[in-house]
Parts: C-alpha cells; structure tokens; sequence
C-alpha cells in the first residue's frame, strides 16, 4: 500500500478488500510496542509512534470494509481503565486516511476526558464511517444498510467499543445500528434509548457558567449580558433558562430564518434580540457582553475571533470550540478570559444516554447529580476545580482539564479492572483481522 496514509479512504478499503477485508493495528500494553496485523499497515504505525499531536497511548484503530456498501467502517480505542471505549460514530468525508485516522484519534481522546470528568464509568473511544462520493449517502435504504453494517463491525469488536451519535449520525441511523449490536448507546426512545438530550445539555452548559461567575466572584446570572452563536436546539433550551434567571439582554446570532421566526414566537421577550447572520459573518463576536455562549460548530474560537471578544467568561455546547487547542486556549487565557473547556461543559449529550441500559426513573438522580453543587463529579464542582488548578498552576483551563481528566482516566473500573484491555487482547489473539465474514 503505497503512501498510505495519502490515500483516499476508498483506495484503501479497496486494497483492504485484497487482504480480506480487515485490518488493526493494537497496542501492546506492557511494551507500548505497536502491532499491525498486516505488513502493509508498517507506514500506519510508524506515523501513529512519532505522532505528538493526536497520537496519546492509544490501545488500537480497527478497520473493516461494509460487505454490501464497501464503505470504510472504524473504531478507534484511547484509554480504557475505566471502563469500554465510549463515544460516538462520526459519517463524514475524509479526503485521505492520515485525515480520518487523525480524527479518530483526537475524539476518542476526547471521550476519554469528557466520561473521566463526568465521572462515568466508561474509557474513550470513537467510530468513524468514510462517508462515500456523490449523494448516495443521503439515501435511507443505503444508511439502513450502511449502520446495519456498522452495527456488525461493533459486534464483532466483542464489546471493546460502545458506540453512540455523533455528527453525520441520525436517530434513525443508530436504530439501524441497534438491530445489529447491543453494544451501543443513543438509541431511539421506542427501543428504551433516553431520548434528545439537548435540554439536560442546555440545563448543563448553565451550570458550568454559573460555577465560572462564582469563581471570577461575579455573583449569579441576574443582571448579566449574554452573546450566543447559534440558536438551535440546545440554545432553545438554554435562551429559556436564561430568562427565566434574570439575565439582562441576551443577543444571539442564527443563520437560519426559518429557526429566527421559531424562536421569536416561541420566546417574545424583549431582554432577547435574535440577530440573522450568515456562516462569514463574525460579527456576535464583537458584542460587549459579560458571558461569550458558542452554541453553532467547532472552530469558532480562533486567531480571528478571539482578540475580539468583549466577554469576561466563554463556555458553550458547541464541540471543539477551538479551532487549534494547541493556541487557542493561550490567547483566550493571556486576555484574562475564562473558558470553561467544551468537553466539561457539554458532557450531558453523552452523560444523558451513557447508561441507558441501567434504565430510568423519574427526576433520574443519575442524570440530576450532574446538576449538584457537591457530587464531585458534578459540573459546578468540576468547573470550579478546572478553574482553581489552572489559577494556583498558571496553565490554561483546556491544560488544567487535560490533567485532571488523565488523573481520573487512570482509575480502574471498580467491578470489571482491565476488561477492555483483556478483550482488545483477544481479538488480537484470535486474529480478528483474518475473520471478516463473505
Ligand atoms: P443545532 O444544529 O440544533 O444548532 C446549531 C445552530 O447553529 C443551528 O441552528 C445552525 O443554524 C446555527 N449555526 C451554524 N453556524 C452558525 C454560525 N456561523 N452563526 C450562527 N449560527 C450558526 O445543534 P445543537 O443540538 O443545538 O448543538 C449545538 C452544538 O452543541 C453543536 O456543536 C453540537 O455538536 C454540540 N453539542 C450538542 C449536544 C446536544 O445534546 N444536542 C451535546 C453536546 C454537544
């Protein structure tokens, strides 16, 4: 496979298919040594050992090519003490394999600091589909066939991976994952999944700004300007509780007509102005406001947008807010902004469907103590800690969360130590990569 890491994901699930189908690279434990199980794949590992950006001790990346779609299905494994890989299948199109492998690598990194910090008993992992050229994969009998097919490759993982939604993915996506696998989460209501967890996000973004503006000694939400980027579903939610909390004017820019007009009859207050924007058009960043809320996509504080914000605190829903972790949080940090880190903020997605398979009950105390000002783990309680080390230590928040996240990621499972490793083991063992079936 020449220039692996160059080629399109569909030149390489083609040269897959030549090798039956599968392939994995996994790390052994005891040595950090990287093991392939093709020969071909030499190239991947010696870019994953020298890689300092994504690459973090990860436990494995696995590839299978879809019986019917020949799309390129993966799994990428972080860290695994606390408990299976969790996180969710992104569909998206990746113009070589260096691209998808590195986002594999960065999410499921990601997980496993996001369900540290929320104190979920689970490690960090992610799914990633190569989503193919041209329009196919906007039709609903290919997805079927496609998430069925996903649903097969998490099952034969043996339970190393539990998969959930994430972007590109759809509900009636993870149905179809769900009729192959029980290893995933973020199912439909009607098959005992939880449900749209956007308000519990809102409700938990709040509480990470309310844990910001105690540490900066600036009292409770009553009184305070709020700037928003984006007004969809979790800002919905979150518009709401804002009034309802005394905020002074909340400004909030939307690219969508159709959702201004929603809203706007949905919400007559006249503390809210809903401004039209366009996906250029930066221009809530230049709002004075106490309170900066990136509610819309990632990457949307960078070198352009962060030199001009006029907030005292930024923290949001939106995934990767960053556009470059290794800068942003610097800037954001040198102009004595506090940002509450995404992946603490925003953990209720996850956190709401996480343990579906515990089952519900009303006023769910699993899901309200993330709510707490003293489980400690809650998000009021892991805001304030972020906040403190990265004070006491002069590092960024993002780097104060890092660390804490790691701490905590190290913790075995209590019930079930070492179980993922021992699984992603014998799949190696058993060569995994040799069984695809016809
Ligand atoms: P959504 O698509 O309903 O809302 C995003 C809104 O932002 C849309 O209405 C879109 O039109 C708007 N938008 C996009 N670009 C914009 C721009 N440049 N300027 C202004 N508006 C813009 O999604 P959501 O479910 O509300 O999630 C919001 C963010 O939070 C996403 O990044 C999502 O990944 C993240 N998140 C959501 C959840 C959840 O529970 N839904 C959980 C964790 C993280």
């Amino acid at each position: 496979m020449p220039n692996l890491l160059g080629q399109s994901p569909a030149a390489f699930a083609d040269s897959l298919l030549e090798r039956g189908g599968r392939a994995a690279v996994v790390r052994r434990t005891a040595t950090g040594e990287l093991r392939v199980s093709h020969p071909e794949l030499a190239e991947l590992a010696e870019f994953l050992s020298h890689d300092e950006r994504d690459f973090h001790a990860h436990q494995g990346v696995f590839f299978e090519v879809g019986r019917e779609t020949g799309a390129l299905h993966s799994a990428t494994l972080h860290w695994t003490h606390r408990g299976q890989g969790a996180g969710g299948v992104r569909h998206w199109p990746y113009s070589t394999l260096e691209g998808l492998v590195r986002d594999g690598l960065r999410l499921s990194k990601g997980m496993t600091r996001k369900n540290a910090l929320a104190g979920l008993w689970w490690g960090g992992g992610k799914g990633v589909i190569a989503q193919s050229a041209g329009e196919r994969h906007l039709d609903p009998g290919y997805r079927r066939t496609l998430y069925a097919e996903y649903g097969d490759f998490v099952s034969s993982l043996a339970g190393a991976y539990v998969t959930a939604e994430d972007a590109g993915t759809t509900p009636p996506d993870m149905a179809s994952v769900f009729t192959r696998t029980r290893h995933t989460t973020c199912i439909p209501p009607a098959f005992g999944g939880s449900g749209n967890p956007s308000e519990p996000t809102a409700r938990g973004v709040v509480c990470a700004i309310d844990a910001a503006l105690e540490f900066r000694g600036l009292g409770t939400l009553e009184g305070k300007t709020v700037a928003m980027e984006g007004a969809g579903n979790v800002a919905g939610f979150m518009l709401r509780e804002l009034l309802a909390r005394g905020v002074r004017t909340i400004v909030a820019s939307e690219i969508r007509s159709q959702r201004i007009r929603e809203l706007a009859e949905e919400l007559d207050d006249p503390r809210l102005r809903i401004v039209a924007s366009t996906p250029e058009d930066t221009s809530i960043f230049d709002t004075d406001c106490d309170i900066f809320i990136p509610n819309a996509l990632g990457g949307s504080l960078n070198e352009a947008t962060i030199p001009r914000l006029r907030a005292k605190i930024v923290c949001g829903a939106a995934n990767n807010q960053l556009l470059d972790d290794r800068r942003d949080d610097r800037a954001l940090h040198q102009r004595g902004i506090t940002y509450v880190p995404d992946f603490l903020a925003n953990r209720m997605g996850i956190v709401s469907c996480a343990n579906e398979q515990y089952g519900s009950v009303p006023n769910d105390p699993a899901i309200s103590r993330h709510f707490s000002r003293d489980w400690p783990s809650s998000i009021r309680v892991m805001t304030r800690r972020v906040l403190e080390r990265s004070r006491d230590e002069g590092i960024t928040t993002a780097t104060a969360a890092n660390l804490i996240a790691d701490e905590l990621a190290k913790e075995a499972h209590p019930l079930w130590p070492g179980r993922t490793r021992d699984i992603v083991e014998g799949l190696w063992q058993s060569r995994w990569h040799e069984r695809r079936q016809a």
